[in-house]
């Protein structure tokens, strides 16, 4: 098999309140390959968020290694970081962080402006990931002038712009009713076919059961770790169809 695009080996971290060190992770050893889909479950506070941050670099572990696509990244600073996270991960958040006064492609365009490529590429790349949503009508909308469900779609595009080569997404759903949850999921789905690798946060069971594989953390340890053999498909006829109903 080929290199996980996931390394994880007895990863720790600890959080500090003064001098105290507060222990979260207590030694997480993981492999994810790449196109698997997986759902992270696990009771609040059992520190997914925690471990979503190291996996998308936006934190560091206090001991162990990450291994991403190859590259040792669990002793890198924070400007190396940076650059890992802006070219290998797309981060999808539950409460969005779409920036209020721009528009839907300018916010899908946010991650290329990093990239240094010029306006209109990036408006043209933004236009075609919105249209991979179901969202090019609404290109020229503001967060505000949109629903909750094409807020989450208009951040899925942005994690996806620069072609990633993992999705992460802490409780996507954790803000949408069930409808739109199940749209959203169908989304993510077939950005997995499409080829890509998804890590995928959430508490509810009827959402993980998406995912291929479901690992579930217990007090920052991994309790179970097993193959969903028959995934949820789309209760939806058709992905495509949503993409046109927007
Ligand atoms: P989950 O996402 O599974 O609910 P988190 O990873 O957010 O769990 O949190 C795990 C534990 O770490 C919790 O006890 C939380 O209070 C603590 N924690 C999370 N982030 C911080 C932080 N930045 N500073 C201190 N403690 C934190
Ligand atoms: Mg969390």
């Amino acid at each position: 098999m080929s290199h996980p695009i996931i390394h994880l080996s007895a990863i720790q971290k600890s959080y500090y309140m003064g001098k105290q060190a507060i222990p979260v992770l207590k030694g997480i050893t993981l492999d994810i390959h790449k196109n698997e889909y997986v759902a992270l479950m696990g009771p609040s506070g059992s520190g997914k968020s925690t471990l979503m941050n190291i996996l998308g670099c936006l934190d560091s572990p206090t001991a162990g290694k990450y291994v991403l696509n190859g590259q040792d990244v669990s002793k890198m600073d924070d400007d190396s970081l940076a650059d890992v996270r802006n070219k290998e991960i797309g981060f999808v958040f539950q409460q969005f962080n779409l920036l209020p006064r721009l528009t839907a492609a300018e916010n899908v365009a946010l991650p290329l402006v990093y990239a240094g490529l010029a306006k209109k590429t990036r408006h043209e790349m933004a236009l075609a990931v919105l249209e991979k949503v179901g969202l090019a009508e609404r290109s020229h909308h503001k967060p505000n002038e949109l629903s909750g469900g094409q807020c989450q779609r208009v951040a899925i595009a942005r994690a996806l712009v620069n072609n990633p080569s993992l999705i992460l997404a802490d409780e996507p759903t954790g803000n949408l009713d069930t409808k739109t949850s199940i749209e959203i999921m169908d989304i993510f789905g077939k950005i997995q076919s499409a080829g890509n690798t998804v890590v995928l946060v959430t508490h509810e069971e009827d959402i993980a059961n998406h995912a291929h594989r479901i690992v579930r953390l217990r007090d920052g340890l991994i309790e179970t770790d097993r193959r969903n053999e028959h995934p949820a498909k789309s209760a939806l006829h058709g992905v495509e169809n949503i993409y046109e109903n927007g």
